[in-house]
């Protein structure tokens, strides 16, 4: 069968483009996934090896993502192949060819992604003026820099916490990954009262008990080391911040972390998920089973989309940022409330939610089988 006919449902995927430039290496892919809701926002995302199936996957996480934040936006994705470390004059170049070849695709809005950022939205945004995450010179929010990720995970561990036996005073936490996304998400619960007992980044990992200060970790991360190198910390296994006694775990840094292999040694109350699709879905059933609450990634770590699509509306970043507050607290909450009234796992509920949007409406639309 087709590849592309393979992963097709009710929903989508709406489109898939194909570009393809060989005078200056563009070969790219464009999904736009569901656009019932608005015209599709999701990254672009720069790597050698993806996949139109991968594509694919990344622009439904989109759709359900941006429905569940409430925002009028449907979901895509694209990738340009090519390595993201290539010389600037060549990324520039392909990316501007990439903008350009998608430019009729209006109902598809470009955002930042791994290999690229915000310099590279505004090579697009130069080119055909659909593009979020911008720099702030030309109106952008910099959304990674003020770190509106991590204040939407504060919010989720914070109703979160309610739905386990524990506050977040004197919670101790643990936060995989160290990039902007884990560095904001510890800063924002350590402010709280939270004690960050261990941290990791792609070179190690240390903890300690009595709580790691989180502004000597970040000057380690300025000077580019690890956050192994801390003086403080005792040193521990990259991997095994898995097994670290806490109340709140925070995955922020790679997909698959937790899965049905290692999910029982983790010692959480609470998972609040930071990265994309860290946790496996069968992962999550079984700690859903074992009283872990889990709060699912399209609904903890939507600040980034929501400043973003705020920042396409010209909102300013006072509202965008109480836009992430007021939304995910509302759906941590609602998300939770209704995994436990119903005894599911809240992934079922967080999904059953968006795609109820989603569905409603598609079903306003011309072509409504719902
Ligand atoms: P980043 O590149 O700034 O940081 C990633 C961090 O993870 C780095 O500290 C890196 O050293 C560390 N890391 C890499 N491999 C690791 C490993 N095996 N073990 C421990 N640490 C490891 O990225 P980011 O923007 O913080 O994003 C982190 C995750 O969150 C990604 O999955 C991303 O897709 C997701 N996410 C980011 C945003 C955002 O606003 N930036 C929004 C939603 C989701």
């Amino acid at each position: 069968m087709d590849e592309t006919l393979e992963f097709a449902d009710e929903i989508g995927p709406a489109k898939i483009v194909h570009v393809y430039e060989p005078s200056v290496g563009l070969r790219g892919t464009l999904v736009v996934d569901n656009v019932a809701i608005g015209p599709s926002i999701g990254g672009l995302r720069m790597a050698p090896d993806v996949t139109t199936a991968e594509c694919f996957r990344l622009a439904r996480a989109m759709t359900l993502k941006n429905a569940a934040a409430g925002l009028p936006h449907g979901g895509g994705k694209s990738v340009l192949y090519g390595d993201p470390k290539m010389p600037a004059e060549q990324k520039e170049l392909r990316i501007r060819a990439m903008a350009c070849a998608l430019r009729s695709c209006d109902d598809y809005i470009f955002g930042p992604d791994m290999g690229t950022d915000e310099r590279c939205m505004a090579w697009v945004r130069d080119e055909i003026g659909r593009a979020i995450g911008l720099p702030s010179a030309i109106g952008g929010i910099p959304l990674d820099e003020l770190g509106a990720t991590g204040f939407g995970l504060g919010h989720a561990a914070e109703i979160g916490a309610r739905y386990c036996d524990f506050e977040i005073e004197g919670a101790r936490i643990v936060v995989q990954g160290f990039g902007s996304v884990g560095q904001h998400a510890a800063r924002q619960l350590v402010r709280r009262g939270a004690r960050l007992v261990a941290v990791s980044d792609s070179r190690g990992a240390t903890q300690s008990p009595g709580g790691l200060d989180v502004d000597a970790l970040l000057d380690l991360k300025r000077a580019g080391k690890s956050v192994a190198d801390h003086p403080d910390g005792q040193p521990l296994g990259r991997d095994s911040i898995v097994e670290v006694d806490c109340e709140i775990w925070i995955p922020a840094a790679r997909p698959d972390v937790i899965r049905e292999d290692n999910q029982a040694k983790l010692r959480a109350k609470l998972v609040v998920s930071g990265a994309n699709i860290a946790l496996t879905d069968a992962a999550e059933e079984k700690l859903h089973a074992r009283g872990v609450v889990c709060v699912p990634d399209f609904i903890a770590n939507a600040g980034g989309v929501i400043c973003g699509a705020l920042e396409y509306a010209g909102a300013t970043e006072s509202a965008a940022f109480q836009a992430i507050e007021e939304r995910i607290r509302a759906n941590t909450e609602q998300v939770l409330e209704e995994s436990r009234r119903r005894s599911v796992a809240p992934r079922r509920a967080a999904t059953d939610l968006a795609l109820r949007r989603v569905k409603t409406a598609m079903s306003y639309r011309r072509w409504s089988i719902f």
